[in-house]
């Protein structure tokens, strides 16, 4: 039986932007090995090294990094780290890699979703060497003292995304795969940013990953979810509902900025609905980003429409 002591597994609360329970990251203490599964951003390069130094250990003490994809809330910290400790291997899907390498592209394109935001959010992002960096397919195995990480492909969040499995604590760190959810409650916000969301693909990862009958999952925003099945069926619902008010406000006719409106305020009444404390809906509304969340539906539902129109 896993306790928290013997645990191989620390949750490091990364606080992001003062909020705590927003973005995890998780410390692998395995036979002398140290491993961090998604350092998170550089904003709280600080943070995370508390969390380290609570477990006796500075960036120098760390062997490897998991990421289970490379957006900045989860991968933003990696080149500091790298800079700091050059023999970190750092492990990411091969879709993935090369942003990590030249992280221009990335820096681009979130700069024009949070604008002036970028740096109070995510911090300064650093590129990675190429040769710190291990691409991975899914089907391999990482391997960290004592444990093996079996690598799956989970994408439909993002088409680089991972999920690691640790057959035998029967743990899957599902990064955004199973939405925001914070440790102890119930309530699910999908996490769908632009520009990957695909919802077909995104419920075959689900099913890959219930497939497995892990006994818990680890989600980044935040912690374990320890009844699998019932989360997972409960975000799937979820998802689907987003869709479908996302496709009917695509189809109204409504200009996008009215459209965009609507979508992120039924949502967060949604959320005020669902979770009692208003301070808990604000950190989910904050947290979930919902008009970004709008947008990478927006996106899907206008490429689906793409595609069943004849290209004449
Ligand atoms: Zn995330």
């Amino acid at each position: 039986m896993t306790t928290p002591e013997n645990s191989p597994y620390k949750t490091i609360d990364l606080n992001w932007t003062g909020r705590p329970k927003s973005i995890a990251s998780v410390l692998i203490q395995s036979d002398g090995v140290n491993a961090l599964l998604d350092p998170g951003p550089a904003s709280t390069l600080e943070t995370l090294r508390a969390g380290l130094a609570q477990n006796g250990l500075g960036v120098q003490d760390l062997h490897a990094i998991l990421l289970t994809h490379i957006h900045l809330d989860h991968a933003g910290a990696v080149g500091a780290l790298v800079a700091e400790n050059p023999k970190l291997d750092v492990f990411v899907h091969e879709f993935g890699a090369k942003h990590m390498i030249d992280p221009s592209k990335l820096l681009a394109s979130a700069g024009r979703l949070y604008g002036d935001k970028m740096d109070f959010l995510y911090g300064n992002v650093l590129p990675v060497p190429e040769d710190n960096l291990f691409a991975l397919a899914g089907g391999e195995t990482v391997t960290i003292g004592k444990r093996n990480f079996a690598i799956l492909y989970t994408p439909g969040h993002a088409s680089h995304h991972l999920t690691f499995w640790d057959a035998q604590d029967r743990t899957a760190f599902v990064g955004d795969v199973g939405g925001i959810t914070i440790e102890g409650d119930t309530f699910i916000m999908p996490a769908t940013p632009p520009p990957d969301v695909d919802l077909a693909v995104w419920n075959k990862s689900l099913d890959a990953i219930s497939a497995l009958a892990p006994a818990r999952l680890f989600l980044t925003h935040f912690g374990y979810q320890h009844d699998p099945a019932a989360h997972i069926a409960r975000y799937r619902q979820k998802l689907a509902e987003w869709t479908a008010l996302a496709r009917s406000l695509f189809e109204s006719g409504k200009s996008e900025e009215e459209a965009a409106k609507e979508f992120v305020e039924a949502v967060a009444a949604e959320t005020k609905h669902d979770v009692r404390a208003a301070s808990e809906a604000d950190h989910y509304i904050f947290n979930g980003g919902l008009y970004l969340s709008w947008l990478g539906l927006l996106r899907y539902v206008k490429k689906q429409k793409e595609k069943s129109q004849p290209l004449t």
